[in-house]
């Protein structure tokens, strides 16, 4: 079985902000752990890049233990800190990425973890179908910015796809781990 850990625990005002204030967002960023691997989802704005380094630190692992980063989608707060890693194969909806060489994207990162398309808050939104002790656990990006908001997305590429993915989900998972938030159970 594979291990999810939530390293940073996103967040984003969109819903609390007053008029006026600027809307500030930072995106959950996770710790996948399967044999060797070691696998660090969505990489985002950080303050601080040691926000990261303390978070790795703490699981005893540094940006040289990372084996892999998993993008769910291409909008910048969930890449700004991809090139933390120098050891780290990368994985996006386009493929999978070694320094300069690439492949096509694989449709799983190892028996325990499985990729899915989730499109509809971006085009290319990918999510982690991740089987732990607990259940199935899924990373999702801005599928969900956080339990229960937004209901409709505001900036969702195509709200019927990603209603579509949404539901795919809510079938697959016990748990999801949304783009900006903690992790909620998927009541069944
Ligand atoms: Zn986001």
């Amino acid at each position: 079985m594979a291990e999810v850990k939530v390293l940073i625990e996103g967040w984003t005002n969109a819903d609390t902000k007053a008029e006026g204030e600027d809307e500030t967002t930072c995106c959950t960023t996770c710790l996948i752990t399967d044999d060797n691997l070691k696998i660090v989802t969505d990489p985002g704005v950080l303050a601080d890049q040691k926000i990261m380094t303390d978070a790795l630190a703490k699981e005893n692992l540094s940006v040289n233990d990372i084996t892999h980063v998993f993008l769910t989608h291409s909008h910048i707060d969930h890449y700004r800190n991809i090139g933390m890693f120098p050891n780290a194969k990368t994985v996006e909806y386009w493929g999978l990425w070694d320094g300069a060489k690439t492949w096509d994207r694989p449709e799983k990162l190892s028996d325990n973890i499985d990729i899915i398309e989730t499109p509809g808050h971006n085009y290319d939104g990918l999510s982690l179908i991740v089987n732990t002790n607990e259940g199935k656990v899924a990373i999702v990006g801005d599928v969900w910015w956080k339990e229960d908001y937004p209901e409709t997305d505001p900036y969702a590429s195509d709200p019927e796809k990603l209603n579509k993915s949404r539901k795919k989900v809510l079938e697959l998972a016990n748990y999801i781990i949304p783009g900006h938030g903690k992790l909620f159970k998927v009541e069944k």
